[in-house]
């Protein structure tokens, strides 16, 4: 067999782990395993590429792989995953970089030979758009949400028709590009076209909307990596490109269907600046809300059948998943029916409260998605929403005058008992005043939910 043939095989070989790791990333209980095989074949990718190539510097690729590696798992195991999307922005802007210089090196060393249609010259110029608008379009986003640039969407008049001419001077660079390959301007013109145009793209969108556009980015940064791989001619790049590209675009698409937003409305509907004027103090009146004690919840809790749990954003943030966990064990003790209710977009990132329930060990058949789920709330006694907001706010539901109508929500008001964990009467994501605090069913826990919930516990020991 030659080299060649055992290269391809190899390639073949890493395709199958990414294809089986990507459908094991599905459940939760099979994620991990998932990750791990994606991983055995980006190593696999990696070898097989080394053993294809005729010469290379062992210094450069080993110094690489060192310190690649070093980084990569000092930033996986220190992330808090509050701060994943950003990890994740950084990762889609440095992947999209990389294509395209890799790109931008393949046409240089080419460029003379002869070998290079304009068929390829424009791929390398393809990879170089979508390559280096990822970049700064995910260095923007890593910035938004980091807060060193304002997380608003910032809009001017006249935005769209500029940045429509900057696509349209760019997209006509690349092509320039393709026929006159020998002329650096076409080159120079796209390259910083492209960078100006990640910026514009991604500076109108609010902060509310950022973890859907750092999919797309990822989305984007797949495309740069396939079109990289037909400009190197390799397969796997080819193949794991698209991987990326198709999964990140499914995955955005996910998202704005369970915020009820098109994905148009999210790149140019600039709803961080709307969201802004809507919130603010309501001007029906005083409103009210009921606070409850901790051994109040204790008995509430106790003599329930029915216990649904509905976990956010702020469980994460107060690293509450394992007391969260505790409770619920506690209560199943007691003879309570226990279940978890997992909104798609709770939290900062798809999947992010089943990755935190998952590693506090809750068990998996505990956990509901919406749909399976939303029918069960009549019929429960107690709703424990901790640290969740938009994702049950019923305005989403009965009001088409509030900016998240049409998303849908977990229906936590139709239980008998709703208790919403806490710290303040402040909006959540969207910024947006929430009607569940004040219904009739409704009690306000205040407090960090940890330490809430630790409370809790105590007490339910007690009751
Ligand atoms: P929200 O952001 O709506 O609300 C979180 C709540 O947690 C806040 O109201 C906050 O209130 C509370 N909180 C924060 N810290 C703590 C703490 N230490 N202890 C107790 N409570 C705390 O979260 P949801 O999960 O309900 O909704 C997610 C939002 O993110 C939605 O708007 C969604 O559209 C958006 N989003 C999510 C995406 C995803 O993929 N998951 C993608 C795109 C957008 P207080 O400050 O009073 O404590």
């Amino acid at each position: 067999m030659d080299i060649k043939t055992i290269v391809d095989l190899s390639y073949l070989v890493a395709i199958i782990f990414f294809v089986v790791g990507l459908k094991r990333l599905s459940s939760p209980a099979t994620a991990r395993s998932g990750n791990q095989l994606a991983s055995v074949g980006m190593l696999i990718g990696v070898v097989a590429t080394l053993v294809g190539l005729e010469k290379f510097s062992y210094e450069f690729i080993i110094g690489g792989l060192v310190i690649g590696s070093f980084v990569g798992a000092v930033l996986a195991r220190k992330i808090e995953m509050t701060s994943m999307p950003e990890m994740v922005a950084v990762l889609n802007g440095f992947g999209g970089i990389a294509s395209g210089l890799v790109a931008l090196a393949e046409f240089f060393l080419k460029k003379d030979t002869g070998l290079f249609s304009m068929g390829d010259v424009g791929t390398v110029g393809l990879s170089v758009l979508i390559g280096l608008l990822t970049f700064t379009g995910s260095l923007l986003a890593f910035g938004k949400l980091k807060g060193f640039v304002t997380g608003r969407a910032v809009t001017y008049k006249g935005q769209q028709i500029i940045n429509g001419l900057l696509g349209v001077i760019t997209i006509g660079a690349l092509v320039m590009f393709a026929i006159q390959p020998d002329m650096p301007i076409w080159m120079y013109i796209l390259i910083v076209g492209a960078l100006i145009l990640g910026v514009a793209l991604v500076i109108p969108i609010g902060g509310a909307d950022m973890p859907v556009v750092i999919s797309l980015l990822n989305s984007y940064s797949g495309v740069a990596a396939a079109a990289t791989g037909f400009v190197l001619n390799n397969n796997l790049l080819i193949i794991s490109g698209a991987l990326v590209g198709a999964s990140g675009l499914i995955l955005t698409n996910i998202m704005c269907k369970a915020m009820n937003r098109s994905l148009g409305n999210v790149l140019f509907g600039a709803f961080g600046s709307v969201i802004e004027q809507i919130a603010g103090p309501d001007d029906g009146g005083p409103k009210t809300v009921r606070q409850a004690t901790a051994e109040d919840l204790a008995v509430m809790t106790s003599y329930a059948q029915k216990v649904i749990i509905v976990p956010g954003y702020g469980l994460a943030v107060a690293q509450a998943q394992h007391s969260i966990r505790e409770a619920g064990e506690l209560l199943e003790r007691k003879g309570v029916d226990v279940r978890y209710a997992i909104h798609p977009v709770a939290g900062r990132m798809p999947g992010h409260m089943n990755v935190l329930l998952a590693e506090a060990n809750v068990p998996y058949d505990q956990l509901y998605d919406m749909d399976e789920i939303n029918s069960e709330f009549e019929s429960t006694d107690v709703v424990l929403v901790i640290g969740a907001n938009d994702v049950v706010n019923p305005a989403a539901r009965d009001n088409p005058a509030s900016p998240i109508y049409g998303m849908p929500i977990l229906d936590v008001d139709k239980a008998k008992t709703v208790v919403v964990f806490k710290r303040s009467m402040n909006p959540g994501f969207a910024g947006i005043d929430n009607e569940l605090f004040y219904k009739h069913n409704t009690y306000m826990y205040f407090g960090d939910a940890k330490k809430s919930i630790m409370a809790l516990i105590s007490a339910i020991k007690e009751a």
